[in-house]
């Protein structure tokens, strides 16, 4: 066969493969946009684990009719400069995760700027766009994602159940909420019973959202991290050495207001509980991260789930300074401690 330049709907296919696995990491990357856009509100409902309906609604800054026929193309981004991969802020930088949900679901995006009378809304039905067309709203973004993967059956075939879709929906929800406590959060949908997690701001704010989250019973087990070493700053909390589990689902980490899984940071809280924690039990911690951005590459995989520290000892070093600081305020002494 001779080559050819592959379709503009084709590539967007193959892309979507990779950033589009499955409803949740659909549900992130919108929530992430919500975030980004400087919502203060985001309304979450998903029905039938996500493979029916995904709604995201914000009260973000929106977009103009230019910037929404944007939105949907592929690499198309309002938050990377030329050339400032080493200096990432924002969650998204790809632009490549309305494109990608556009060419395997419908898809349609409605949104209003503080300027505009009205909104739009532009429809994308695996590939083909329409609109847009002239929608009664608020300020802010609509996003509907429908029939995820129903025209292609291969990956239809590979989600698991609606029940463990949820789970991991609820998952991918969890954290984003963990990260920004500034940000209200409404869960609905025929696949919950419904949450609402308010905004919490001020001292005490993180303290809140993790009651919120992960339950007031951590929070009243659990002493607080706060230190700053080597320009690497930790916070959140980190259960008692008696408020333990069976397994690390209840470990979360943050790095830069991102959810991240990292075996460096994994190993740290090892290393700190070692003294107190049986091999086979595991602490439960919120731990935040913040970093110079330079310092870390998060561009390691499409989902940015994983990152790469440049200092890895020292970042090792910061997590078991500051868990082994706050336990020891609370009476745990370790019989190792951190060379300085
Ligand atoms: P990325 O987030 O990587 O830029 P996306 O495909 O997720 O790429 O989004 C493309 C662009 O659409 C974003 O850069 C942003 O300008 C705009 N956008 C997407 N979602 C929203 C939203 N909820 N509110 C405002 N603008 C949005
Ligand atoms: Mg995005």
């Amino acid at each position: 066969m001779p080559i050819r330049q592959l379709p503009e709907d084709l590539i967007n296919r193959i892309a979507a493969g990779e950033v589009v696995e499955r409803p949740s990491s659909v549900v992130k990357e919108l929530v992430e946009n919500s975030i980004d856009a400087g919502a203060r509100r985001i309304t979450i409902t998903t029905a039938n684990g996500g493979m029916d309906l995904i709604r995201i609604a914000d009260d973000g800054h929106g977009m103009d009719r230019d910037d929404l026929l944007l939105s949907v193309e592929r690499h198309a981004t309002s938050k990377l400069g030329a050339d400032d991969l080493d200096d990432i802020r924002t969650l998204g930088f790809r632009g490549e995760a309305l494109a990608s949900i556009g060419s395997v679901a419908r898809l349609s995006v409605a949104s209003r700027t503080a300027e505009a009378e009205s909104g739009l809304v532009l429809v994308v039905d695996n590939g083909r766009r329409s609109g847009p067309m002239p929608q009664a709203m608020n300020r802010g973004t609509v996003i509907e994602v429908k029939d995820l993967f129903a025209q292609i059956p291969a990956r239809r075939k590979f989600l698991k159940s609606a029940r463990s879709e949820t789970a991991a929906i609820t998952d991918v929800i969890k954290r984003l909420a963990m990260a920004n406590p500034a940000v209200h959060f409404v869960l609905e949908g025929s696949d919950r019973t419904a949450s609402n997690w308010p905004a919490v701001t001020g001292e005490g704010a993180l303290g809140g959202r993790l009651g919120q989250v992960m339950g007031a019973d951590f929070v009243e087990n659990a002493v607080t991290l706060a230190t700053a070493r080597h320009g690497i700053v930790v916070a959140g909390m980190a259960g008692l050495p008696t408020y333990t589990r069976a397994n690390s689902l209840s470990q979360f980490y943050f790095v830069n207001g991102r959810s991240v899984r990292d075996k460096v940071l994994v190993g740290a809280v090892r290393a700190a509980f070692a003294d107190y924690v049986f091999r086979d039990r595991f602490p439960v911690v919120a731990l935040y991260l913040a970093i110079d951005p330079a310092e870390v590459d998060v561009n390691v995989h499409p989902a940015k789930a994983e990152l790469r520290f440049r200092d890895q000892g020292a970042v090792r070093g910061a997590v078991i300074k500051a868990i082994g600081t706050a336990l020891a305020s609370a009476g745990f002494k370790a019989s190792t401690s951190v060379a300085e």
